[in-house]
């Protein structure tokens, strides 16, 4: 049997794209702010995560230009060896300072840091314990650490404490998400930090979506809660609200020394670091969400009037409190049906669907950002209003087209 059989069989997304369904790697031929531009059309953005807008700010730009001048486009090694340059270290001083902790290990992405973080801290005789809903990137850091992988209900923190209790006296590393990313939810963090307290449990916070979004300061989730000392280490990724790429870990100075010096931390060791413009970018964009507080207060504004307004409309938003604003749908027809409604308007949305959600709760994905003007805010909620009563999207409310839809999804 040859192992590139599975490359001859049509993939069930090429079939979609192949029917008209273009939802992936559509090809954007701009920056990405309140508008871009997608396969030469103009598009009302909803579909990234540069939250505050900050992609396009001119000391952004400016500080990012100013590096590449200085230290060209690549760094072509890892950290440990001829890869630390020091704007490495002046972002992880940056991140540690505004994140008030001892010391920050820079990666090359989110996706890196989490997994460098959960196989370096966690060892053969131990347990990492996760949320069903954990993003890939911890789930596999738990697959390459040796320790055992134990899971528990979504958010449910009494789940967590049966999970811990059954743990006995192995060491545990409790890894959560500070904010869903398909749901938009913040997670149970006071509740969680009782019952890894409770079983001397150690807890990372991936805090991708609450960085620059959540808290008076932007300092994320654990800042929303007032629980900062409470967490162990904070990891967050500077490709959404902190427009780069690039990921770090922040934690006491020990955490921080094992994770730069241990062999364990593969990521880490064994990749090229990011270049010297992306890593000017993160400071330069830190720089902006510390002086500009108003960014954010827009965007925590802005989320709660949408996500009012789509309720009161009658839109099934689920548990969201963040700029993260999922629209359950249903079929995977009929979502794709206001998906591509959507898209004929000019308004880029993403679809999620299984195994990310159950079959049958397709659902659009926006994410909001505080580039938008009023009226682009108004015309996506018009639309979504329009087309939600005209596809039978909002629950109660079956539209012809729906119905239709509905039907042939069966
Ligand atoms: N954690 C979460 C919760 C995420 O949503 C993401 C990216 N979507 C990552 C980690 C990985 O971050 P990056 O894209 O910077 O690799």
């Amino acid at each position: 049997m040859d192992v590139f059989e599975k490359c001859a069989r049509l993939h069930p997304v090429m079939e979609l794209m192949d029917a008209g369904f273009n939802v992936y790697f559509r090809e954007v031929q701009s920056a990405q702010g309140a508008e871009a531009v997608v396969e030469g059309r103009t598009m009302i953005m909803l579909g990234s995560n540069n939250y505050l807008g900050l992609s396009e700010h001119p000391h952004v730009k400016a500080s990012a230009i100013a590096a590449l001048e200085k230290y060209g486009s690549g760094t072509a090694g890892s950290r440990v060896l001829n890869g630390t340059l020091d704007v490495h270290r002046q972002a992880e001083a940056r991140i540690a300072r505004f994140l008030r902790r001892d010391d920050s290990v820079f990666f090359t992405s989110g996706y890196m840091a989490n997994v460098g973080v959960v196989s370096a801290l966690a060892g053969r005789n131990d347990v990492v314990v996760l949320d069903r809903h954990a993003h890939a990137s911890i789930v596999d850091g738990a697959r390459l650490s040796l320790a055992e992988v134990r899971r528990f209900r979504h958010d449910d923190a009494r789940d967590l404490d049966r999970v811990l209790e059954a743990c006995g006296d192995a060491g545990k590393l409790v890894v959560v998400d500070g904010v869903y990313s398909m749901e938009g939810e913040i997670a149970d963090l006071p509740r969680i930090v009782e019952a890894c307290r409770k079983h001397g449990a150690r807890l990372v916070l991936d805090d991708a979506h609450g960085l620059g979004v959540l808290g008076r300061d932007g300092r994320g989730t654990a800042e929303h809660f007032g629980l900062e000392e409470e967490v162990d280490v904070v990891v967050g990724t500077t490709s959404k609200a902190l427009p780069s790429v690039g990921g770090f870990a922040a934690a006491d100075q020990e955490v921080a020394d094992y994770l730069r010096y241990s062999t364990t931390n593969r990521p880490f060791v064994f990749a090229a670091s990011p270049p010297a413009a992306s890593m000017a970018a993160v400071v330069a964009a830190l720089d902006v969400v510390e002086r500009e507080p108003a960014l954010r207060r827009q965007l925590q504004d802005l989320t709660r009037r949408v996500l009012h307004a789509l309720r009161r409309m009658g839109f099934d938003t689920g548990r969201s409190q963040t700029p993260i604003v999922p629209i359950t749908v249903g079929s995977m027809e009929l979502t794709f049906a206001m998906w591509k409604a959507l898209s004929e308007e000019g308004i880029f949305v993403n679809v999620v669907l299984p195994p990310a959600v159950p079959a049958g709760s397709c659902a659009i994905r926006m994410t909001l950002t505080a580039a938008l003007a009023e009226e682009h805010v108004e015309r996506v909620l018009d639309t979504l209003e329009r087309l939600g009563a005209r596809l039978g999207v909002i629950p109660g409310r079956p539209g012809l087209a729906g119905e239709e839809v509905g039907r042939k999804a069966g």
